[in-house]
């Protein structure tokens, strides 16, 4: 008799799991979002001024890039480095993550709990070059001044934020494998199709509008590529247009429809 209470409340606890978790998750971004909605204009402010990206977005579109740029800040810890902090800060740089992965369903890069912020090109490891940024099991490293450079487009295809978050997407997608998007996960497979022969030509010497780097390591080939789809995807689409529509089609995006025009012009 015992036996077969317990094995009830099991079965029970199994059944009801699913249900239960998603109604608790469904109350916490309630609670998340009335939260957001006193410090929404704040995070407008903020993100508008630096974030070309915003501006292309509908009025609908932009309050889920604010919310989900908040969920994604409260999620992490922001360390400070021998830089300053400030109140864009952090802001900023949840809002380049949720750039990268707006057309996604997952953007928390869940495994990631800690971002440093460096104030300028540092060493790490054994490597003699100096880094702007990495990422490895203890965080995401970024260094504030490369990051806002990239941010403004001082230097043509380049964009340090853009770059890591891209080490991340992968990171939690295939190395920690904590937050699975079911649709970046399946689709990375076919954008592998068109991306490996052009990293192996490139391993090989031939040059493209990718910087060399992208050479060095399929890793590198992928953040290289995300950087260059967001900040040049003109030229892209131009000069490497299988590669432009499979990352489109991986990311969900594309950055050459403007959906807000009025705004671009205003
Ligand atoms: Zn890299």
């Amino acid at each position: 008799m015992e036996i077969l209470v317990i094995s009830l409340v099991v079965i029970g606890i199994i059944l009801l799991y699913d249900p239960v978790s998603e109604w608790i998750n469904r109350l916490h971004v309630k609670r998340q979002h009335k939260l957001f909605l006193a410090q929404e204009p704040f995070y407008h402010s903020i993100v508008a001024q630096h974030l070309r990206f915003y501006h292309r977005l509908s009025m609908e579109e932009q309050r889920k890039f604010l919310f989900r740029t908040f969920l994604f800040r409260k999620a992490k810890r922001f360390h400070y480095i021998e830089v300053e902090e400030s109140a864009e800060m952090p802001v900023l740089i949840s809002a380049i993550s949720v750039q990268l992965t707006f057309g996604l369903d997952k953007f928390l890069l869940n495994f990631f709990r800690d971002i440093y912020v460096l104030k300028d090109d540092y060493h790490y490891g054994f490597n003699s070059r100096p880094f702007q940024g990495h990422v490895d099991h203890s965080g995401i490293y970024l260094t504030w001044d490369n990051f806002m450079e990239g941010v403004k487009g001082q230097v043509p295809n380049c964009n340090m934020g853009l770059h890591e978050m891209g080490h991340a997407l992968t990171y939690v997608n295939f190395i920690s494998q904590t937050e699975e998007d079911k649709h970046f996960k399946k689709e990375f497979k076919n954008f592998s199709k068109v991306a490996r022969p052009i990293f192996e030509r490139m391993q090989r010497g031939e040059k493209n509008m990718l910087d060399p780097y992208a050479g060095t390591n399929y890793h590198e080939f992928w953040a290289v590529s995300v950087e260059v789809f967001f900040e040049n995807p003109m030229r892209m689409r131009e000069e490497l247009p299988e590669l432009y529509a499979a990352m489109s089609k991986l990311l969900r995006q594309d950055p050459l429809v403007i959906v807000n025009s009025a705004k671009i012009a205003a």
